[in-house]
């Protein structure tokens, strides 16, 4: 049998971004697909290909994918698991080649939320042409989100992921929408199911009960044990709806150095050194500070005061660090300018704009070039609202076009 591995599927870009109170722009979004590729991640749930502001994002995304920018990685829309949703999403965003299609599975969903419109045996119809039509119009793969289903009857929710298979679906995504799972629960439940179905699984949790990473370790171990692929569903900086999804880089610490985890294949293309920029970007992007104590990242994750801790990690390290800064991509000195500092906006002029580029060692063949990359960051200002970060800057001068892509908005 061949060993099945753990994949990650993060969804910074799309749970990340429907939270309540944080959001990015096109072009920070745009750059978190950047870092996530550098970082090894199998594929980027990068939005929503039937809301319409969404499309110049997504289709130039795609562009960047041709270019081989944003390659290994998948680029990954999320839609309702509706024939008319997948209809859309082609109609707007032609290229989409990876798709997850959701419905809710509970019977607290399908009476609540649905109120008539859907019984059990409908929700299933609708999935399943949804999932032939995507396949249809040319998705390479699949994912069918069973949207509660930490809260759905097991019976239910085995009949419904056999529809999925049948239907053609790569594969499920369980999804523990309110964060009622245990790692007890979902470890029992994901392995009945991926006994019954062999069909490679995606964990999806969120952390309302603080067990999120906990949580998506088990389920994805369950898959693992019945020999399928586990895909989990990460946040940078875990974020996403309410308390979050599971933290990225918590989630990758978590299958390499946790006990007993050695046997399970982490996906081999995961590299940890970008987790340092990755974390720092989405931090300033969104807005949101990140805490002392958060794994790997925080500022106290290897800092060492106590007398005892100090001198112990002062003599090896490994007598109080599971694992090294390094492995990150800590430790490098952050150069900051303290004299005079030219930055770009959205009213900068030609000479400032000059020197930050100079600066970047990013050089412009004439004057009529330099003009429309600094047209360019001035829009980029404009969306950002805040300072542009380097690799910004040096994203926009070198993919110009696509870069007027992503700024453009025309409702
Ligand atoms: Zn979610």
């Amino acid at each position: 049998m061949r060993k099945p591995k753990i994949h990650i599927v993060d969804v910074t870009n799309r749970d990340g971004v429907q939270t309540s109170r944080i959001c990015l722009s096109k072009l920070q979004k745009t750059m978190i697909n950047i870092f996530l590729n550098e970082m090894g991640v199998f594929q980027s749930e990068f939005g929503f290909p039937v809301t319409r502001h969404e499309t110049n994002y997504l289709n130039a995304n795609l562009e960047l994918v041709k270019k081989g920018l944003l390659s290994p990685i998948r680029m990954g829309g999320w839609l309702r698991a509706t024939k008319d949703d997948v209809h859309t999403a082609f109609r707007l965003v032609p290229q989409i080649r990876h798709l997850n299609l959701s419905i809710s599975t509970s019977d607290q969903m399908i009476t609540h939320k649905f109120k008539g419109k859907l019984d059990h045996q409908s929700v299933i119809k609708e999935m399943s042409e949804a999932v032939r039509e995507a396949r249809k119009l040319g998705a390479e793969s699949i994912g069918v989100n069973a949207e509660d289903a930490s809260r759905t009857r097991m019976e239910y929710l085995v009949e419904f992921a056999r529809a999925a298979k049948d239907a053609g679906a790569d594969r499920f995504r369980y999804c523990d929408t309110l964060g009622c799972d245990t790692p007890f629960t979902i470890y029992e439940r994901v392995k009945l199911f991926a006994q019954e179905i062999q069909l490679p699984i995606e964990i999806h949790c969120h952390n309302d009960l603080g067990l999120v990473v906990a949580n998506s370790l088990a389920g994805a171990k369950a898959a693992h044990d019945c020999g399928q692929d586990a895909y989990i569903n990460t946040c940078v900086n875990g974020m996403g709806e309410r308390a979050g999804n599971a933290d990225l880089v918590s989630v990758v610490l978590a299958i390499k150095y946790g006990n007993g985890m050695q046997e399970y294949s982490l996906d081999e293309k995961i590299n940890l050194k970008a987790a340092w920029k990755i974390c720092k970007y989405a931090s300033y992007a969104f807005g949101v500070p990140i805490p002392i104590n958060q794994p790997g990242i925080g500022a106290n994750a290897f800092a060492h005061e106590s007398g005892i801790h100090a001198d112990g990690a002062l003599k090896d390290r490994r007598n109080y660090e599971l694992y090294d800064f390094e492995e990150l991509g800590r430790g490098e000195p952050e150069i900051i300018e303290t004299g005079r500092k030219i930055t770009t906006g959205e009213y900068s002029g030609i000479k400032g704009f000059r020197n930050v580029y100079e600066k970047l060692e990013v050089a412009f063949r004439d004057d009529a070039e330099a003009t429309e990359v600094l047209e360019l960051v001035r829009y980029a200002n404009v969306h950002n609202q805040k300072p542009l970060v380097d690799e910004e800057l040096k994203f926009i001068a070198k993919y110009p076009n696509v870069a007027r892509h992503i700024f453009t908005m025309s409702p």
